[in-house]
């Protein structure tokens, strides 16, 4: 990439230029620091993109195979959300990401990692969590988005809900970002059908392994039907 292509792009996207001897190591250090924030991070809302949310879930799948800890992965949605982009317009719709992106930053631990991986789709995954840890966290994410007002103009203030669909990593099993993904879409959908604003989460860390599971674990096809 061309030098000043790079400066531009940090200037589009709101990073502050690299400071000090344009051209010394630390300026260029700097600038490569700037490159890789601006990667990985969601323009709009500042979480984490869903290329680093992909990672994060891939790191994580390693840590639960090797280690057997219970993982978490929430899928959220915002509820209905097509409509207040169309009644009170895109940019209060804007505003509403911004302030739910910041409600999830304030539920969670500093390992945990909050994501935006779709226009008003997130995710959080979160490491080291007992089931019932994870259930709290999740109702108290629910609970603090439905209590948030949005200030969306000098006197207008909306509320919105979300949904919230969970799975644990399966223990001791290598799985994949995409399986695992499904398994939290699958909660996912069951909140949205049951009428929104709710929690849903498999119902426990080891309870599904699916063929194509079992096959990652033991990197042949014979092992594949293993119940
Ligand atoms: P549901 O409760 O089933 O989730 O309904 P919904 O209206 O939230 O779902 P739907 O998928 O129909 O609508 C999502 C909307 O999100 C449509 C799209 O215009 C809006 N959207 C996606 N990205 C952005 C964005 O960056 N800014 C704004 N303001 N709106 C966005
Ligand atoms: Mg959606
Ligand atoms: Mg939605």
């Amino acid at each position: 990439m061309q030098l000043d292509t790079a400066l531009q792009l940090l200037r589009q996207s709101g990073h502050d230029l690299p400071e000090g001897t344009p051209g010394s190591d630390a300026w260029l250090q700097s600038l490569i620091d700037s490159l890789v924030d601006m990667s990985s991070r969601d323009a709009l809302t500042g979480l984490a993109n869903r290329r680093s949310f992909e990672l994060a879930l891939a790191r994580e799948i390693d840590r639960v195979a090797r280690a057997g800890e219970p993982a978490l992965l929430l899928a959220l949605d915002i509820d209905h959300f097509k409509s207040v982009n169309d009644t009170h317009g895109h940019a209060s719709g804007d505003l509403v990401l911004k302030a739910v992106a910041n409600a999830l930053l304030d539920c969670v631990r500093p390992m945990d990692l909050v994501a935006r991986v779709g226009g008003e789709e997130f995710a959080i995954v979160m490491p080291n969590c007992p089931a019932a840890f994870g259930e709290a966290v999740a109702e108290r994410v629910r609970r603090r988005v439905e209590a948030m007002p949005v200030n969306i103009g000098l006197s207008q203030q909306i509320h919105v809900s979300v949904s919230i669909g969970g799975a644990f990593a399966p223990q001791w099993v290598r799985s994949s970002p995409a399986l695992w993904i499904e398994r939290a879409d699958i909660q996912l959908y069951r909140a949205k059908a049951q009428g929104r604003n709710r929690v849903c989460l498999e119902p426990s860390a080891v309870s599904v392994v699916s063929a194509e599971e079992k096959a990652l674990l033991f990197g042949i096809s014979q092992f594949q039907d293993i119940e």
